[in-house]
This record gives C-alpha cells, sequence and structure tokens, in this order.
C-alpha cells in the first residue's frame, strides 16, 4: 500500500516538528519553505511560560486568549524536554525565568499576575530582594523583586534547528525551497509554488505569518500579522546568569548561553520592508535594548555586542489556530500563539497527529479554527 503523502508548507519550529512526528508515523512528507522570515532562524531562545508583561502592555485585547493558554506552555516545555533528551544537546536549560520589578507598583502587579498563573497550575513564586540576592547577585541594585517561574528556560535555537533538521533528513523529509502561491482543493490538494507544483493527500499550513493568505480563498479569515523584532548578543562573559530574565514593565529578555555570550532581546521593533524582505536593524532598538539589559544587569555594560539582527514574529489573536480547516478538510493549520518557539514543537506534533488520525494527549478544540470562519 503506497504511504500517505503530507505536504507542509512553512519549515520554522512548527513544520518542522509537524515533519519528524507525521514521518515517524510513517507517512511521506515534503516540507516546503519560503526561506525567508521564519522566527525560527532569528529568535532568542526563551522558554516562555508565565504571562509576558510585553504582551499584555502591547495587546491586551489578546492578553485573556494567552491566560487561557497557559496549561498548553505548560505541555510545551515539557515537549522540549523530552525533544531534547531524544534529539539534543540543545544546550537547554530549564532553571525558570525572573521577572524583575523596580518599585512596589511593578511588583503588585506581578504578585497579581502570579496569583491567577498558580490558578493555572504553573510554579510561580515572589521574591524580596534577599531571595533575588541567593539566586541572581548580579541584578542591580535597584531591583526590589521578582516574580520566579520555575517553568521557564532556555536554550540555543541555532543548536536546534540544526540537529531537527538532521532528525527530518534522516526519517527520509524532503525538504523543498519554494514559495507556494495557492491551493486547490479536490480529491487531493494541489499547491503551486514559485518554482514547482506538488500534489498531496493533505497539507499542514505551518507558515506563520504567511498563513493568512494561503486560506483566505477557503473560507478562513486568519488575521496572521507578521511582526519585525530586534535582537542582540554580546561577546562571552563570566556573568553566571542561570534564569531567563524579563522585567515587569519594560520590553526585554536577557540569558546567557553556554558559550557565555548574552542574547538580549525581548519585543524591541524592527523596520519591516514587507514579509518576503528580511527586516532592517533599528539603531534606536539597539541602543534601548542593550542599555536597559546594562541598567538591569550592570555586570554586563562593558561587553561587546558582537551581532545584532532583525526577524519577523508572527502574531493572531494570542492563542494558538490548531485544527482542520471545516470544508476543505485535507487542510490543516498549525500556527502557534504567543511565543511560538515554545509551543512550536508541541503545536507540530499535535497537527502531524491530526493529520494521522492519530489521537493526541492534549485537547486542542479550545484551539479550534471555527473562531477565524469568513
Ligand atoms: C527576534 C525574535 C525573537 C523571538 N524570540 C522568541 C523566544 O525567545 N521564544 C519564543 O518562544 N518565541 C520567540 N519568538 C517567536 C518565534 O520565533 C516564532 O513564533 C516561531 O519561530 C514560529 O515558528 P513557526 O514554525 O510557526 O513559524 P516560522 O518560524 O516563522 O516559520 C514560518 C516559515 O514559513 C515560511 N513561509 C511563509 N509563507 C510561505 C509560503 N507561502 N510558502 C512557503 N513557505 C512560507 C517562511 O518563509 C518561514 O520559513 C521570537 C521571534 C522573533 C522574530
Amino acid at each position: 500500500m503506497p504511504k500517505p503523502e503530507l505536504l507542509i508548507v512553512g519549515g520554522g519550529i512548527t513544520g518542522l516538528c509537524a515533519a519528524i512526528s507525521a514521518a515517524q508515523q510513517g507517512a511521506r512528507v515534503t516540507l516546503v519553505d519560503a526561506a525567508v522570515n521564519a522566527g525560527t532562524t532569528a529568535n532568542a531562545g526563551s522558554l516562555h511560560v508565565q504571562l509576558q508583561s510585553r504582551f499584555m502592555r502591547l495587546y491586551p485585547e489578546q492578553a485573556p486568549n494567552v491566560e487561557a493558554s497557559l496549561p498548553l506552555y505548560l505541555r510545551a516545555v515539557r515537549e522540549w524536554d523530552a525533544l531534547e533528551a531524544t534529539h539534543g544537546p540543545f544546550e537547554m536549560v530549564r532553571k525558570g525565568g525572573l521577572m524583575l520589578a523596580e518599585d512596589a507598583e511593578q511588583l503588585a502587579f506581578l504578585e497579581t499576575k502570579a496569583r491567577r498563573e498558580a490558578d493555572k497550575g504553573l510554579d510561580v513564586e515572589i521574591l524580596d530582594r534577599a531571595a533575588l540576592e541567593r539566586i541572581a547577585p548580579w541584578l542591580g541594585p535597584q531591583i526590589i523583586g521578582a516574580e520566579l517561574c520555575r517553568d521557564e528556560g532556555k536554550l540555543n535555537p541555532l543548536a536546534a534547528n540544526i540537529r531537527l533538521q538532521a532528525v527530518a533528513r534522516s526519517l527520509g523529509v524532503s525538504l523543498v525551497r519554494d514559495r507556494i502561491t495557492s491551493l486547490l482543493i479536490g480529491s487531493d490538494v494541489q499547491l503551486r509554488g514559485e518554482t514547482d507544483s506538488y500534489r498531496a493527500d493533505q497539507v499542514i499550513i505551518a507558515a506563520a505569518w504567511g498563513a493568512g493568505d494561503l486560506v483566505s480563498g477557503l473560507g478562513l479569515a486568519l488575521p496572521s500579522r507578521a511582526e519585525p523584532l530586534h535582537m542582540n548578543i554580546t561577546e562571552p562573559a563570566a556573568a553566571g546568569i542561570e534564569h531567563l530574565i524579563q522585567h515587569a514593565e519594560r520590553s526585554i529578555t536577557l540569558k546567557q548561553l553556554q558559550s557565555g555570550q548574552i542574547v538580549i532581546g525581548g519585543g524591541w521593533p524592527a523596520q519591516s520592508r514587507g514579509n518576503h524582505a528580511v527586516p532592517e536593524v533599528l539603531a534606536t532598538s539597539m541602543l534601548g535594548n542593550v542599555a536597559l539589559a546594562g541598567r538591569l544587569v550592570p555586570g554586563i555594560t562593558g561587553l561587546r555586542v558582537i551581532r545584532t539582527w532583525a526577524g519577523m514574529n508572527t502574531t493572531i489573536d494570542g492563542k494558538t489556530a490548531l485544527g482542520r480547516l471545516a470544508g476543505a478538510e485535507r487542510v490543516i493549520v498549525a500556527v502557534p500563539g504567543d511565543a511560538g518557539y515554545t509551543l512550536g514543537p508541541l503545536v507540530g506534533r499535535l497537527a502531524a497527529e491530526l493529520a494521522g488520525d492519530v489521537p493526541g494527549d492534549v485537547d486542542i478544540a479550545p484551539f479550534s479554527l471555527a473562531r477565524f470562519a469568513a
């Protein structure tokens, strides 16, 4: 009997993990990727679980969707644990994340947030300065406390991406560079690309910011939006920072890689040049981002930034979009919610299980596409 044919559009972390899972189930898988603006190749490697203050501030209307999804984030970091154990090392460290407060108002915000997160099963605790001193003595003297979320962590995305691509290849996944421009659904799925045409029994759309355009003719108004963001990395330092660092009010993520380098990002803007070109770095973002990092961790102020870059994040409505398309059931959409690198492996595997009619271990009904029916 011929193997089932599955085509996946989008070769970021979601599509890649969907491909690995489907190939492990025995499917014949082709992964088609336009190779531009993957958040996966630009991201900071933070494993996010607690609500990000940045997201709550910028997208308050979407924050309830992220909060409702917190149990999915807990499952997602366990998915990373399993991937690390099977295909690592990805330099993964899960010692928790600290969200810092510099004044009483910020600390009160964190206290309320922590209570809501604990209700959703997160392992969170508010630490005062004395407690912080024991685990993060290198923090600036103005930090009065922090929320510690023990579920969080960090990894090196370059290591993870390279290894997972090698795994996909070793399982026989065919990796193709092309940009899909149209889908036609009949007794199978016909896809037209810029350089070739494809047919498959089923398709998984894991194309992040590109997903909305691909399904717009199929009765789905998926509001996938591209969000260009800035990143920095320093030369190696001795600092010894084990936690993922964020701030209660300001946009920042800061972490140290195994190499000693400090990765600084957390949502400072970059300049869009359209979805099909890499965004441009903004000097204001670089300066603002590293100045804030230096204020929070004064010991790193003397380090040189050796590289900055800009990449494309994707936002929808704060919640993952995952499911079969009503009226075009051969099409499965898999776009992770906020902090999509954290969610990508789990969302990808669940999409592959949907394609293979394999019962999943997560109820995906809350992430159904029905909310976007055109
Ligand atoms: C600077 C930055 C830092 C980030 N840091 C973090 C972090 O620390 N932690 C975290 O959890 N998340 C982070 N994110 C978010 C995260 O990177 C993304 O949400 C995640 O990578 C999404 O994975 P994906 O596979 O769904 O999509 P992507 O990785 O964006 O991949 C989508 C792919 O689809 C392709 N594509 C699009 N349209 C088409 C088409 N028509 N045909 C063929 N291919 C197509 C694109 O070229 C791209 O390669 C960050 C994002 C950015 C930009």
